[in-house]
């Protein structure tokens, strides 16, 4: 229950408090998620949400995780869970051909991004990455109080040669995201191993491969394949995405023993529960349930480009279970609009695209809803 402002201490203190607020901080402005569907329904006036902002799996998690969640004993709640994710990591190992303590688990790849920032930046030191991706480097770089170097895209993909020229030396981390969330573009494998070769071990590479199995193309870079050629390089993943695991919060990432060993200082143990840590290492052995996925997103979005190339509505078709749509009206109406319909996509200006949507591919049911949407919005 939001509380009535009470006689607050903040208020009556207000010059102190703002004192010991770092500028940073007080530049900046907070994440406002979505608020829960019944509360949109109700807002909104629709009787359903199809959500189509977040990149879930239309299809769950894996048969073998969801007996894992389903057979959960309770009683285990009580317990904490292992604090390094052992048996998980122990798991990875095996499949990457690793020493378990070369992963770090966390809360989300979003956990782990932080821990990598707060390992190796400290006062003055800057970061760098493209304009137009995953925001959450450049956040979690930014209230942490070092600089994020934002590199323009080039033709919707990372610029690796304007990357280059941007270190100096106080860049710490280049934060490469491969494929691009939100516009799906990714590069080979001889294009990064180049950029790694001209950074020659000067920094930290992180690859962020959040939709890794989404892909099959022979040229997308198996990043953990790239590990014990560059030392420097830190590899993410989740089990969010393809996994069908985002409300349990899990993710990792893996690199060199060296790196792994500074990064690990950083971490909070116990910030990954036992449920997602078990459900997790289900998840890993389903490649049927990835064909299954792969196969669902590839036919949608055939669905969908279809349907927009009849409407004359531009898109940029990229890798991954989304794509990105430009639209002939203000994106953040179009939200709104859209919402009434009970569709849910991801307004982009946020992104600094305006006028463009990301749309989640899913279900042909949740496709068809979209595009009927779309289609009385932009007509
Ligand atoms: C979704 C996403 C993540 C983080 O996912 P978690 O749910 O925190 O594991 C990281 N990077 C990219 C590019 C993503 O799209």
């Amino acid at each position: 229950m939001p509380g009535k402002a009470t006689s607050s201490f903040f208020s009556m203190t207000q010059p102190p408090l703002n004192q010991l607020v770092p500028a940073y901080i007080r530049g900046f402005e907070a994440y406002i998620p979505s608020k829960p569907d019944p509360e949109l329904m109700k807002l909104y006036g629709c009787s359903r949400i199809f959500r189509l902002n977040n990149n879930e799996n239309p299809l769950g998690p894996p048969p073998a995780a969801r007996r894992i969640i389903k057979d959960f004993i309770p009683f285990k709640a009580s317990i904490y869970p292992s604090g390094d994710a052992y048996y998980l990591r122990t798991r990875l190992a095996e499949r990457f051909g690793f020493h378990p303590d070369q992963f770090i688990v966390g809360n989300g790849a979003n956990e782990v991004i932080a821990f990598v920032i707060k390992a190796f930046c400290q006062e003055g030191d800057n970061i760098i990455t493209a304009d137009k991706t995953f925001a959450v480097y450049e956040w979690v770089a930014e209230f942490s109080g070092f600089e994020a170097q934002l590199v323009p895209l080039k033709g919707f993909g990372f610029d690796d040669a304007a990357m280059l020229e941007r270190i100096n030396e106080r860049t710490k981390i280049l934060f490469v995201c491969n494929p691009n969330n939100p516009t799906g573009s990714y590069w080979p494998e001889e294009r990064l191993r180049n950029f790694l070769d001209r950074i020659d071990g000067r920094q930290i590479v992180v690859v962020d491969e959040a939709y890794f199995e989404f892909l099959d193309q022979p040229d997308y870079p198996d990043g953990m394949k790239l590990i014990a050629d560059y030392p420097n390089l830190v590899v993410f993943r989740t089990f969010s995405k393809m996994y069908g695991l985002a409300g349990l919060r899990i993710g990792y990432l893996a690199g060199s023993m060296d790196v792994v060993d500074i990064i690990r200082r950083t971490c909070v143990v116990y910030s990954v529960n036992v449920v997602a840590q078990e459900a997790a290492l289900a998840a890993l052995d389903d490649p049927e349930h990835i064909l299954k996925t792969r196969a669902l997103i590839r036919e949608e979005k055939a669905f969908v480009t279809r349907e927009l190339d009849a409407m004359g509505i531009p898109y940029v078709s990229g890798e991954a279970n989304f794509m990105m749509i430009k639209l002939p009206i203000s994106d953040t109406l179009a939200y709104r609009k859209m919402m009434k319909k009970g569709v849910m996509i991801r307004s982009m200006t946020g992104f600094r695209y305006p006028n463009y949507i990301r749309l989640t591919l899913h279900t042909h049911e949740a496709m068809e809803a979209f595009v009927a949407a779309l289609r009385e919005v932009v007509t």
